[in-house]
């Protein structure tokens, strides 16, 4: 008979158990396992904050799958969707090609992802703490960012490089502020420019007490334990925003350091998001025996799973040791489904909690024994070295272990240069991005929000140059001119950017010709290589107000609900063809002109879907990209001339103030002029020295 085949989706505690006790109870003729996993290998988590700390090294706390689970088919592939009708799987291979595959029993056991899109900023500057790569990198970093004090002459600045802060205090966040703490101070010695002293590192939590989980004396203990070791500890404190800085804390204050870990926020795989089956908070519901519910070969286990414990009726928590009992379990109820016996629900009494809090110390609850100190670090490593999946991993792990006692942690790190990365930045209000004088680093583009271009003269305060929105970029001029910053970019509103290393810029610059034309044409169109070439016309608008050269609002304001159909009959109508398009809350949105309605015809007349869907009833706030460059009612008549000129538009919406954006009027390049040219009448010097 053909034997039945298991698809095992994950490669993790849930997933590994499963295949091993599958393969324990079915032999390979009757039964094929096939195990999907994205990496080649397990990753042991409780280890990682030993790897970021450079206790052990990366290869100790991943074990490769095809080693551990002899007898399964392991597959180093993503799974992209699950049909469950079909009862198939579509994977994409090692080329990217997108494969189907039939099963009998598939078994989702994808765990979860790291979600640092919960706090604004802190995808763009914080290091997730979830999968290896998050450890390797943690560590290069907080390395380089000991190589970078060591090198630094302000000692401000110096001590920030020196600072570290970690999000959230439970078990990832306690481990990750230990092993920092512990690496980066028995390091200092190696250091001449600086000392133990100078070292901050910060755990921030929004609870009263670090370790939730784990026994009010316990938790004590590991407070105490950890601020004489030198961790601050913040409570009652939530991260609100995270930037290039720091942290902003929901308090008002802002806790600095050149290293952020946020070790909260987690999400569902997008694998199992787009599955339609029952869900509660994003975890598939479960039958007791594990299976989803409304189905009977599909199978669910570990993070991504919600499955009610018998042994207390609650739900089981996301933890290590869940997943792998639920993974043993599972598969046993699998073989009684194949045997054609009854199943049996998912029951299972907690062994007990271990952490360690750094400085050889532990925290530790075991079958009803509280202990702490340097005993509970020899057991969180006896238990941990037991849990390894293979002797060949215990006998690295012990190795390491021993040498992390008797000799210095590892200082060596591959420095892998800025100047070839892209990132991304978030800024607040008030930020600024660069300063005027500034070595430039990179190119700059806006996501989102609007920058000021400030510019100061001699010893005079910096003025309003220009105002940047939505797509634009900058820094281009400085990098290609290989000169420092002449102007200073300062965020008006909250702010994304992506960047792009300056040697990763001068290469794209180099080879391909059209972004180099695109640059050159960028550098003269701008405003301020226009004003060097015609000084007397920024002599005559300079210190001139804005508003007597108002346009008063239209008639008719858009929405973001406006169908495109109204918003073409609106425009049709408009005397100026120049409309605002406000969002709920009556502020500034977006614009739409003749030519967002030519870009949008050009849209639908490529894109076949657009043809589809009846365009003319979808509304702006789904057609238009949103955000559009404005200037401010308190901004010189100077800024909002050289913000029109830098974005070759004939109109720029006017608002209240930075923080008001509702609209009160448009500027018109035509009234500019006439006040330019009624200007150079009233001198008639200055008009012969014009022309
Ligand atoms: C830093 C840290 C420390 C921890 N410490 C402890 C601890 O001390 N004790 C404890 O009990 N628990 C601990 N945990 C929690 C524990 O690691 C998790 O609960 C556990 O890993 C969940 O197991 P899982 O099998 O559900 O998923 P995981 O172990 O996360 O494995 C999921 C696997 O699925 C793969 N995958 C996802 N989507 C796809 C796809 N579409 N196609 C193919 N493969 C896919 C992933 O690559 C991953 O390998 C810790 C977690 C972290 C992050």
């Amino acid at each position: 008979m053909k034997p039945i085949r298991v698809v095992i989706v994950g490669g993790g505690f849930g997933a590994v158990q499963f295949a091993k006790n599958l393969r324990k109870k079915l032999r390979p003729a009757d039964c094929e396992i096939l195990l999907f996993n994205r990496e080649n290998h397990m990753v042991f988590h409780p280890l990682l904050a030993d790897v970021a700390g450079a206790s052990i090294n990366p290869d100790a706390a991943a074990a490769p799958l095809r080693q551990m689970l002899p007898g399964v088919g392991c597959r180093t592939e993503r799974v992209h969707r699950i049909d469950l009708a079909a009862s198939e799987i579509e994977f994409a291979d090692g080329n990217g090609d997108l494969s189907r595959l039939q099963f009998d029993h598939v078994v989702l056991a994808c765990g979860a992802e790291s979600n640092l899109g919960i706090i604004p900023g802190m995808s763009e500057h914080a290091f997730p703490f979830k999968v290896m790569r998050d450890a390797i990198e943690l560590r290069q970093h907080v390395v380089h960012q000991m190589e970078n004090a060591e090198a630094e002459t302000d000692a401000e600045r110096r001590r920030w490089h020196l600072s570290f802060v970690i999000v959230g205090a439970g078990f990832s966040g306690v481990e990750v502020g230990g092993e920092i703490n512990e690496l980066v101070r028995s390091s200092t010695r190696f250091y001449r420019n600086f000392k133990k002293e100078d070292v901050k590192v910060m755990l921030v939590h929004s609870q009263g007490q670090i370790l939730p989980e784990v026994a009010p004396t316990l938790r004590d203990f590991a407070k105490k334990k950890m601020e004489k070791a030198g961790v601050t500890i913040v409570l009652n404190a939530r991260a609100v925003a995270a930037t290039h800085e720091g942290i902003e804390l929901n308090t008002g204050g802002m806790i600095k350091g050149g290293t952020i870990v946020c070790t909260i926020g987690t999400a569902i795989s997008p694998l199992i998001q787009q599955l339609d089956v029952p869900k509660e908070k994003g975890r598939i519901r479960t039958t007791p025996d594990m299976r989803v519910e409304g189905h009977t070969n599909v199978w669910a286990v570990g993070d991504c799973a919600l499955i009610i414990n018998a042994f207390d009726g609650k739900p089981s928590a996301p933890t290590g040791q869940f997943a792998e009992r639920e993974g043993r379990q599972a598969a046993l109820n699998l073989v009684r489904v194949v045997r054609g016996g009854p199943t049996q629900p998912f029951r299972f009494k907690v062994l007990g909690q271990l952490c360690s809090i750094g400085g050889y110390s532990a925290v530790a609850e075991m079958f009803g024994m509280r202990i702490s100190g340097f005993l509970a670090w020899l057991l969180w490593r006896g238990v941990y070295l037991f849990k390894l999946p293979t002797w060949s991993r215990r006998i690295k792990v012990s190795l390491d272990w021993t040498w992390d006692v008797l000799f210095p942690r590892d200082l060596g790190f591959l420095n892998t240069d800025a100047s070839e990365r892209i990132t991304h930045a978030y800024y607040r209000p008030g930020d600024f991005i660069h300063r005027q004088g500034e070595v430039a680093r990179v190119f700059s583009v806006i996501d989102e929000g609007e920058v000021e271009i400030l510019q100061a003269q001699g010893d005079q305060e910096a003025k309003l140059v220009a105002v940047l929105g939505k797509g634009d970029f900058f820094g281009e001029g400085a990098l290609l001119g290989n000169r420092p910053h002449e102007t200073s970019i300062r965020a008006r509103s909250v702010v994304r950017i992506t960047q792009v290393g300056s040697a990763m810029f001068s290469e794209i610059a180099e080879s391909f010709a059209p972004f180099r034309e695109l640059l050159a044409n960028a550098v003269t169109q701008r405003s301020g290589d226009l004003w060097r070439r015609l000084p007397l016309a920024k002599s005559l608008l300079d210190g001139e107000p804005l508003s007597p050269l108002l346009d008063p609002l239209p008639g008719k304001l858009l929405s973001k609900q406006t169908t495109l159909a109204d918003a073409i009959q609106a425009l049709n109508e408009s005397p100026t063809g120049q409309l605002f398009v406000l969002d709920e809350k009556q502020q500034l949105w977006g614009t739409f002109d003749r030519n967002d309605l030519y870009q949008i015809v050009a849209r639908i007349a490529v894109t076949p879907e657009s043809k589809e869907a009846d365009s003319a009833l979808r509304t702006l706030g789904e057609i238009l990209p949103g955000g559009c460059v404005h200037a401010t009612l308190e901004d010189s008549l100077l800024a909002a001339t050289a913000t029109m000129l830098d974005h070759r538009s004939s109109w720029l919406p006017i608002v209240q103030s930075n923080t008001d954006l509702r609209p009160v009027g448009s500027l018109r390049a035509e009234k500019i002029s006439s006040r330019v040219i009624q200007k150079i009448g009233i001198a008639p010097g200055q008009a012969k020295a014009a022309s």
